[in-house]
C-alpha cells in the first residue's frame, strides 16, 4: 500500500527541505497545546525526515519533574495525537533527546538554567544551534518570557539564528496588541517574530493562493464586475464545553473573526503578490485590511450583530444554553455569535460586501468561504419555464470537506429548456492519496527555517485589530444583550438582516 502511494505523482507530502541545526524550546510544554498539537506535529516531522539532522527539543514549565516524566507525559501525548501511528524507533530516538526544565516564567534563575543547557548543547556538539523559542503559554506571560529573555541575553546569538514563535491570541484589542508588538520588539528585531494564526499552515488556506494566482480562469473575474458578495463562514455545531474560563473573557469575534477570518479575507481579496517570499506577500494583505475602514462606534449596529446560544436541540440531544454552561456568569453579555457586514474601499472590491459570520451551536461544523457571482445580465430562457437559474457561486471549504466548488447553471435532460444548478467539485481526499499534514507541522518547520511568510507580522496584527476595535468598544459599553439563538439551528435571525438590506441572504448551514 505504502508503495503505491508513493508511485502515485499526485501523493506527493512535504518536500525536504534544508534545516540548520535547531534547538527548540517550548515555553509550556506540560499545556494543552503543547500535548495536542505541538508535540504531536513534531513527531510528525521526525517521521518524514524533516527535522533537522541535529535537533533538540528542550521542554519548559512550572511543575518539578524529572526529564524522564517529561517524556513519558510526552510518549503519551504522541500516541495519542498523532496523525499517523507513531513508529517506535522514530519514536524513541525523539523522545530520547527532550530535556525539561522545571521553572516559574518570571525567575530569571530559570532562564539562566535553561541558557546553561542550551550552551551545552552546543558545546558538546561542537556547533552553535539555532534557536527558536516557542511561546505556548497563556497570554499574560509573552511580555515577561520576552524581556527576561532579552535581559539574559537570550535573545541573540553570535552565528547563529534566534527566533521567537508567539502564540495567539496577540493582544486583547489594538492598544494591547500594540504594547504587546512594541515589547517584542524592544528585545528581538521583526524579523526573528513568528506570530501564530494557525490558519495559514492549514492546506486549504494555501490552497487559496494556489487558486488564485496559478489559474488565469478566475483573475478576470475577480472583482466588482462580476462579484456580487462575499460570505466567509465558519460555523461550529458544539458549544463552548470547558472553555468558560477563556471564552467568556474573548468571545467570537476575538476567537475566530479578528485573525483567522481575517486572514481568509485578505488572502481572498488581496492583489497578486510579485513573489511569495514573507514581506511581498504580506505587504499586500496589509494593504487590503487597511482598506476596510473601521466603523464608527455609530455605526456598528448596522454592520454587526452578536448572539448567543440558548438552549436547543444538537443531533436529537438537548443542550443547555450558553448561561447555562459551566462557569459562565449569568449575566454575561459574550457573544457566541458574530456577524459583520464589510466593505473594502479600493479599486478591484467597491461596492462588493464582504459577510463574515461565526458561532457556535449552529445546525453544522462549516468553514467556507462563498464567492457569489452576479447573474447573467439578460435570461433568455425566462420564457421557455426555467426557474432555476442562479448566480454561479464558487465554494472553497477549508473544513470539514476540504475542497472547492463551482455551481453552474445546467439544462435539465428533457424537451424543454430548464436549467439548474449543478456542481463541479475537487475534494483533496480523492485528488491527492497524501494525507494532509497538520498546520502545526508545516509552521513549525517554516520557523525552524525562517521562512515567515505563514506568519502574521506586526503591521498586520495591528490592521486586523483596527477594523474590529470600534465593534468590540460599542458592543462592551452597549447594555443591550446579544441576541438568543436556539442552539442547532442556523443562528440569530437579526444576521439576515444584515444581507437582506442589500436584497442578499446567508447560504443554509
Ligand atoms: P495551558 O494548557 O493552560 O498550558 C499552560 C502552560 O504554561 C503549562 O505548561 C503550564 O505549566 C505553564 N505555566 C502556567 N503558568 C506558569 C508559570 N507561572 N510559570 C511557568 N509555567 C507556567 O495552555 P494551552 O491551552 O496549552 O495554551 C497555550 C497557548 O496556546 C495560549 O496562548 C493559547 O491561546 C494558545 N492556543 C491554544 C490552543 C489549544 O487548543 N489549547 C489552540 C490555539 C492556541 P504547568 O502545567 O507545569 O502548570
Amino acid at each position: 500500500m505504502a508503495t503505491a502511494v508513493q508511485e502515485n505523482p499526485l501523493a506527493t507530502g512535504l518536500e525536504r527541505l534544508p534545516v540548520a541545526p535547531t534547538t527548540l524550546v517550548i515555553f509550556g510544554g506540560t499545556g494543552d497545546l503543547a500535548h495536542r498539537k505541538l508535540l504531536p506535529a513534531i513527531y510528525n516531522l521526525a517521521h518524514e525526515g524533516q527535522l533537522p539532522g541535529r535537533f533538540n527539543l528542550v521542554a519548559f514549565a512550572r511543575r518539578d519533574q524529572a526529564h524522564e516524566d517529561y517524556r513519558a507525559i510526552a510518549k503519551e501525548s504522541i500516541e495519542k495525537y498523532s496523525r499517523r501511528p507513531p513508529k517506535a524507533e522514530v519514536l524513541d530516538a525523539l523522545l530520547e533527546d527532550i530535556q525539561y526544565v522545571p521553572g516559574e516564567f518570571d525567575d530569571p534563575d530559570a532562564y539562566t538554567r535553561l541558557n546553561e543547557m542550551l550552551d551545552k548543547f552546543d558545546a558538546d556538539a561542537g556547533i552553535v544551534f539555532n534557536r527558536v523559542f516557542y511561546l505556548s503559554t497563556a497570554p499574560q506571560f509573552f511580555s515577561v518570557i520576552v524581556h527576561l529573555l532579552g535581559e539574559q541575553k537570550m535573545d541573540r546569538r553570535r552565528g547563529a539564528e534566534v527566533r521567537l514563535v508567539v502564540e495567539k491570541p496577540f493582544g486583547h484589542d489594538l492598544a494591547t496588541a500594540r504594547k504587546l508588538n512594541r515589547e517584542v520588539l524592544r528585545e528581538f528585531s521583526e524579523k526573528q517574530v513568528f506570530r501564530i494564526d494557525h490558519y495559514l499552515g492549514k492546506e486549504t488556506v494555501q490552497n487559496l493562493l494556489a487558486f488564485r494566482f496559478a489559474n488565469s480562469l478566475f483573475e478576470p473575474v475577480w472583482n466588482r464586475n462580476y462579484i456580487s458578495h462575499v460570505q466567509i463562514t465558519a460555523a461550529e455545531d458544539i458549544g463552548i464545553g470547558s472553555r468558560a474560563g477563556y471564552y467568556d473573557s474573548s468571545g467570537a469575534l476575538r476567537d475566530l473573526i479578528q485573525n483567522h477570518m481575517s486572514q481568509l479575507l485578505a488572502l481572498l481579496a488581496m492583489e497578486p503578490p510579485a513573489t511569495f517570499d514573507a514581506d511581498p506577500l504580506r505587504d499586500e494583505k496589509v494593504k487590503v485590511l487597511r482598506a476596510i475602514q473601521p466603523p464608527t462606534v455609530e455605526e456598528v449596529p448596522r454592520m454587526s450583530l452578536r448572539g448567543q446560544y440558548g438552549p436547543g436541540t444538537v443531533g436529537g440531544v438537548e443542550e443547555p444554553g450558553y448561561l447555562e454552561e459551566p462557569g459562565v456568569p449569568p449575566d454575561s453579555h459574550t457573544e457566541t455569535y458574530a456577524a459583520l457586514r464589510l466593505e473594502i474601499h479600493n479599486w478591484r472590491w467597491s461596492g462588493v460586501p464582504f459577510y463574515l459570520r461565526t458561532g457556535k451551536r449552529l445546525a453544522r461544523k462549516v468553514t467556507e468561504i462563498a464567492v457569489i457571482l452576479k447573474p447573467v445580465p439578460h435570461l433568455a430562457f425566462q420564457q421557455k419555464g426555467s426557474l432555476g437559474v442562479q448566480p454561479n457561486q464558487l465554494i472553497l471549504t477549508v473544513q470539514p470537506d476540504e475542497g472547492v466548488s463551482l455551481s453552474l447553471g445546467a439544462k435539465i435532460p428533457g424537451n424543454l429548456m430548464r436549467i439548474r444548478p449543478v456542481n463541479m467539485e475537487f475534494h483533496y481526499g480523492t485528488s491527492f492519496l497524501s494525507q494532509s499534514p497538520e498546520a502545526y507541522e508545516r509552521l513549525i518547520l517554516d520557523a525552524m527555517r525562517g521562512d515567515a511568510s505563514l506568519f502574521t507580522r506586526d503591521d498586520e496584527v495591528e490592521a486586523q485589530w483596527s477594523i474590529y476595535d470600534p465593534v468590540l468598544q460599542h458592543w462592551s459599553e452597549s447594555p443591550d444583550r446579544p441576541e438568543e439563538y436556539p442552539s442547532g439551528g442556523q443562528g440569530p435571525a437579526g444576521a439576515d438582516e444584515l444581507l437582506a438590506r442589500d436584497g442578499n441572504r446567508w447560504r443554509r448551514l
